[in-house]
């Protein structure tokens, strides 16, 4: 072989801690405020839905958090997980530049969704919870929350947007399957569910409707709480270990990124790749260009505006400071589901502002195109999502072709996508929609 294509480190390099971004950013963060009084929340406020060494984390100054034992046990099924480059695809697109991507896609949910909702579920138990409630849209969080609170003994309640749940329901079976209790939203469970069918009784749900659900589930159940599987900043933290990992991977390679890449949605698979290099951005002066990617379909960051919005369409969260497109923005339905939020981790939109991270939109039926490309290449069906980042990828691949200077491009391939291949039948078929 040529080229050293598969970068593996051993169970050993799983890294010990989380890493915090609070404690580096050079101005800080805009907190979360109360709705009513418009005044910072209070950490007591929140312990209504998370439990206190969540909460802790969500605020934390400390800049490494340990990893658990028993989180780290879990993540040996399949952490550290393998960095390749993809010289196939390099080769296709006859591009100087080298590509490479992190591959989150080997997790038993096949997604890096499961870095948090293990760690979310094992803080749950050790706090006392016995039940988790959750939303989930296409169902990649609700199906990773539902593993992890079967492997930690909680029960877990999911409500799952209801167009998803009648069209995609292998999802729905992977988390009945790992033992959780899935109800369409909106449901006949909660208040805001009923009041929402009692005015629309086909409507096809939303994730903020979702959230709101889980969110009054959560409050009027006893040892209940509740769990989000982004945008928050303790989720990105959690995703930390896949930027840790690469980092001593590029270092086997004997290369340095100088390109960036993650699809955003709510921002924690993009989080968790870039913060350990933002990191070296802001200490060592770092030069890197860092790409969040999203859906022309539902651009927070690329066009809506940074202030302050509630996280669920019921505006029941406290006000985050972020990039958003209105908490009642509903999104087409565009095949990558986990980029249909209205909003942007507070942490993402931050570092956006300060000029340390850039955002590119881009249309579904381009990025499906680029999501083919890589499959036919290097094999892997990529989750719609992750085919965002690939497609960025191409664009500054394709500028090496151009003006002939190397790059050393890295993206994150946050999933799979061989429960979605109803959407490459349709690219397949050529019946997606311009959105
Ligand atoms: C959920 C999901 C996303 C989007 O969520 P983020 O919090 O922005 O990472 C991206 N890729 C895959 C595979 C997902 O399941």
């Amino acid at each position: 072989m040529s080229h050293a294509t598969r970068f593996s480190l051993s169970q050993s390099d799983i890294p010990t801690h989380w890493y915090n971004l609070l404690s580096d950013l050079p101005e800080p963060l805009p907190p979360p405020l109360h709705p009513g009084t418009k005044q910072p929340v209070p950490p007591e406020a929140l312990l209504a839905i998370f439990p206190e060494n969540l909460v802790q984390q969500e605020m934390s100054p400390d800049r490494w958090i340990e990893i658990p034992g028993p989180v780290r046990e879990i993540y040996s099924l399949w952490r550290p997980t393998p960095l390749l480059r993809a010289v196939r695809f390099e080769k296709a697109l006859q591009t100087p530049a080298h590509i490479y991507y992190k591959y989150e896609g080997v997790s038993p949910a096949g997604s890096h969704k499961v870095n948090t909702s293990v760690a979310q579920a094992y803080f749950n138990k050790v706090a006392g919870t016995r039940r988790l409630a959750s939303e989930t849209g296409a169902g990649q969080w609700g199906s990773s929350l539902a593993m992890a609170c079967q492997l930690f003994g909680l029960e877990c309640t999911v409500y799952m947007v209801k167009v998803s749940h009648q069209q995609k329901p292998y999802r729905r079976m992977l988390m009945e399957t790992w033992g959780a209790q899935v109800h369409p939203s909106p449901s006949d469970q909660t208040e805001y569910g009923r009041a929402v069918l009692k005015q629309e009784p086909e409507c096809a749900g939303s994730l903020g409707i979702a959230i709101s659900e889980a969110i009054q589930d959560t409050i009027t159940h006893p040892h209940t709480k509740y769990s989000l599987g982004s945008v928050l900043n303790h989720v990105c933290l959690h995703q930390t270990v896949i930027g840790q990992e690469t980092m001593k991977q590029m270092e086997l390679a004997g290369e340095e990124p100088d390109t960036l890449i993650g699809c955003a949605g709510g921002g924690s698979n993009f989080a968790g790749l870039v913060f350990p290099f933002v990191r070296r951005k802001i200490t060592e002066k770092k030069n890197y260009r860092i790409v969040a990617v999203e859906p022309t379909a539902c651009p927070s960051m690329t066009q809506g505006q940074l202030r302050y919005d509630f996280g669920d369409t019921a505006e029941q969260t406290p006000l985050l400071m972020m990039y958003t497109l209105g908490h009642s923005f509903m999104p087409p339905p565009i095949h990558a589901g986990g980029l249909r939020y209205h909003g942007m981790s507070p942490l993402v939109s931050h570092l956006l502002k300060l000029g340390l991270i850039e955002a590119e939109a881009y249309h579904q039926t381009e990025v499906f195109e680029s999501g083919t490309l890589f499959a036919r290449t290097e094999g892997i069906v990529p989750a719609p999502e992750a085919a965002h980042a690939i497609h960025a990828a191409v664009q500054e691949a394709v500028r090496a072709r151009q003006d002939g200077r190397k790059r050393v491009i890295l993206f994150n391939l946050s999933g799979h996508g061989l429960l979605d291949l109803s959407a490459y039948e349709g690219y397949l078929a050529g019946k997606l929609n311009g959105v």
